[in-house]
């Protein structure tokens, strides 16, 4: 069977492990960590540094494909390994959303909306009027996630000082907007004629991490084709191959801002590996292949819930998951991670019900009983 490859070994990866063995592929994770936790599902562990020429060198040559779990790897790594196999998505594609200027302006070339903004690449492009992005959040341009490298600032004056105490790195001053709701559309791009997407979530976040995951949405369906839609012409717009996840934001006059894109599959679509006909992971491992995406109808409404390290005992001691086994339409999913720390992803859970209001009770319900 082919072996496929992957930059990074997290859930993201863990959970691309499995759906390739499933498919009857090769695995070769490549991951710093001993423990990573893709590790245990992998036929082949490249233990070494994302930069390592040697372990490159062996992805190239030993698999037919290579995909990526986290947009922070070198792009340049991406380009090369493209010259000898598959890459998905493309080295451009990821440079692209690792960088949150270059990514809003690809996707206002979409001709799609994005909170105003103003990217600020030195102290000089800080000294204009500030006033259209106030109140606002000045976001890192890179390698901020889970709301870190995020400072909400209400005048100018704080706008200029936290610009300085991040060290005077590029960053975007965006404006604050009034969100009514947050949601989020995947789609699987293999070619124009190729795509698939899935139904779109409504995403809680608690302390800048993604909580909950509800699906269907509980907005309008038209609101959520539109979503879907956007989603489509952004991948289209990039050329891009693989999963993408894009976020929204669902603003108080019905209207769709696109707050940000993720080149990879996504925590908010977590849902889709109980509840949809083909699944985030299996998606990834298709497009990389050239295969056509699955289907994407969803099966019942669900309900994911993040489990971070908080909800460990003190003493370390996990949580109650027989409460869980004994629900009938819960599903735990595990990460393999030793060490349960406050907003580490430890796992997650998908909770299904007649609708998603019901599936939403249900898991708070047994979340609060962990
Ligand atoms: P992720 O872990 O999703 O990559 P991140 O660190 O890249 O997160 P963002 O998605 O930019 O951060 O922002 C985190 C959260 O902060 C958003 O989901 C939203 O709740 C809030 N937020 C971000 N930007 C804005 C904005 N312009 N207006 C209102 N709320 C915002
Ligand atoms: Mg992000
Ligand atoms: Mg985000």
């Amino acid at each position: 069977p082919s072996m496929l490859g992957i930059l990074g070994g997290g859930q993201l990866g863990r959970m691309f492990a499995v759906a390739a063995k499933t498919m009857g592929y090769r695995v070769t994770v490549l991951d710093p960590d001993a423990n990573a936790p893709a590790a245990q599902f992998a036929d082949v562990h490249l233990c070494a540094p994302f930069n390592d020429a040697a372990a490159l060198k062996t992805l190239a040559q030993t698999c037919a494909a290579v995909t990526t779990e986290f947009e922070n790897v070198n792009a340049d790594a991406m380009r090369e390994l493209a010259r000898t196999t598959r890459v998905s998505p493309s080295g451009d594609c990821v440079a692209i959303a690792q960088d949150r200027i270059v990514e809003k302006s690809w996707i206002n070339k979409a001709g799609l909306p994005t909170a105003p903004y103003l990217a600020i690449e030195s102290v000089e492009d800080i000294q204009v009027e500030l006033s259209p992005y106030l109140p606002g959040i000045l976001k890192t341009a890179r390698l901020g996630y889970d709301g870190k490298g995020q400072v909400r600032v209400s005048t100018a004056e704080e706008a200029r000082a936290a610009y300085a105490n991040l060290g005077g790195q590029a960053c975007v001053l965006e404006k604050m907007l009034e969100l009514k709701l947050e949601v989020s559309a995947i789609v699987t791009r293999v070619s124009s004629a190729q795509m698939a997407v899935f139904p779109v979530a409504e995403n809680s976040h608690e302390n800048g991490i993604l909580d909950v995951s509800i699906v269907p949405a509980r907005i309008a369906p038209a609101l959520a084709a539109s979503a879907q839609q956007m989603a489509q012409s952004l991948a289209e717009a990039l050329d891009y191959v693989g999963v993408l996840a894009v976020e929204f934001f669902v603003l108080a006059d019905d209207s769709l801002v696109v707050n940000e894109i993720a080149p990879r599959p996504h925590n908010s679509g977590h849902y889709t590996l109980t509840a949809c006909l083909t699944d985030q992971f299996q998606q990834q491992v298709r497009a990389m292949c050239g295969l056509l995406p699955g289907r994407t109808d969803l099966l019942s409404p669900v309900v994911m819930v993040n489990l971070l390290g908080d909800v460990w005992k003190e003493d370390g001691r996990e949580p109650n998951w027989d409460v869980l086994a004994e629900a009938p339409n819960a599903q735990l999913h595990l990460y393999g991670k030793k060490q349960a720390r406050p907003g580490r992803k430890m796992g997650h859970f998908n909770v299904m019900a007649a609708t998603a209001d019901e599936a939403l009770e249900q898991a708070e319900a047994l979340k609060d009983t962990l």
